[in-house]
Formats: C-alpha cells, structure tokens, sequence
C-alpha cells in the first residue's frame, strides 16, 4: 500500500479487496502467431498449461507475452473530507 496526501486529503492506494473481485487476471499471447490464452482469474496456471500445450502443438512457437492485470483502489484517510462512512481505514 501506498500513502499520498493530495491537496491536504490523504489518501491509501491499494489493491481492490470488494467481494469476488479477483486479485489478479492472467492471460498471454504468442508472439509468433497471436493466438491468445483464455484470461483467468486470480489463478495464472491455467495460461501456462495453455502456453506449455501452445508450444507443443506449434514446436517454434516459444515466445509469449505474459500479462497480470491488477485493480487498485484509492480509500481516504481518516482526516480525509471525501471519506463517507463504508470507507476502510488503512
Ligand atoms: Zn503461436
């Protein structure tokens, strides 16, 4: 987590913690061909199987390009004006 205090308002930044959100999505793209990898929820093995299987079927295809795509949320400081209640302190 990260603290900044923005035209006096303190802020947190930090990860997205709401119910059912994922902590992260995983997916990749060969970059021989393009073909791309089903994105996955907060769990990468599935992309790797797919990029293990991708190479064995298609044997000089062995670069990827890897991508985690995150979610961040600002949550205001106690002191800060823009927090409501329901705001988590961090
Ligand atoms: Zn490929």
């Amino acid at each position: 987590m990260t603290r900044s205090i923005i035209k006096d308002a303190e802020w947190t930044l930090g990860p997205v913690t709401a119910e059912g959100a994922p902590l992260a999505i995983y997916s990749a793209v060969c970059m021989e061909c393009r073909a791309e990898a089903k994105p996955t929820d907060s769990e990468p093995l599935p992309v790797e199987v797919w990029a293990l299987k991708h190479t064995g079927l298609n044997p000089v295809h062995r670069q990827f390009k890897s991508m985690v795509e995150t979610y961040w949320r600002m949550t205001p400081a106690e002191n800060n004006p823009y927090r409501e209640n329901g705001d988590q302190g961090a």
